[in-house]
């Protein structure tokens, strides 16, 4: 199957390349599939694992929100973080997640709910790509 060019790039470098014949994200607007010959489209991301799947084999990396722009022979991801599973602290995720859900259940508090809610998705897509290594 015809394969499309990926990267995934954050403020501190390359965290992913290859060619995959899938590219699945989560956009703001919901999940994207994305093959060769797409259109041409610049996408907002939120937390989620982008996944690579090619000859049945499926590569996943946490993004933390950014930019996905799509182009008819390449995929470029550009995140404000991002993590292949190796690279992921599962006690610090988890600890990140139990902070995060402290925050919400806190009813007397005056949080911030959506960037705790944003914490939140961060560490389970980090747990749910740990899971891949
Ligand atoms: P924490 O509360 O644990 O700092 P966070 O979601 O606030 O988590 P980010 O602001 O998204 O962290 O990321 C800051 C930097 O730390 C990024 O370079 C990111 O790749 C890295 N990072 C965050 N959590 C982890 C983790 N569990 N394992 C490895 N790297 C992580």
């Amino acid at each position: 199957m015809e394969t499309i060019q990926v990267s995934v790039v954050t403020p501190d470098g390359l965290v992913y390349s290859g060619d995959a014949e899938l590219v699945v994200v989560k956009t703001t607007e919901g999940e994207l599939g994305i093959k060769a010959k797409h259109i041409p489209l610049v996408s907002p991301l939120a937390a989620g694992p982008a996944r690579f799947i090619r000859d049945g084999q499926e590569d996943q990396v946490a993004v933390s929100g950014g930019f996905i722009e799509v182009r008819p022979d390449q995929v470029s991801i550009l995140a404000e973080a991002a993590e292949r599973p190796e690279q992921i602290n599962v006690d610090r995720a988890e600890k990140a997640k139990d902070r995060a859900e402290t925050r919400l259940n806190d009813a007397a508090g005056h949080i911030d709910k959506k960037r705790a809610e944003a914490a939140l998705y961060r560490a389970v897509t980090r747990l749910d790509v740990a899971k891949k290594k």
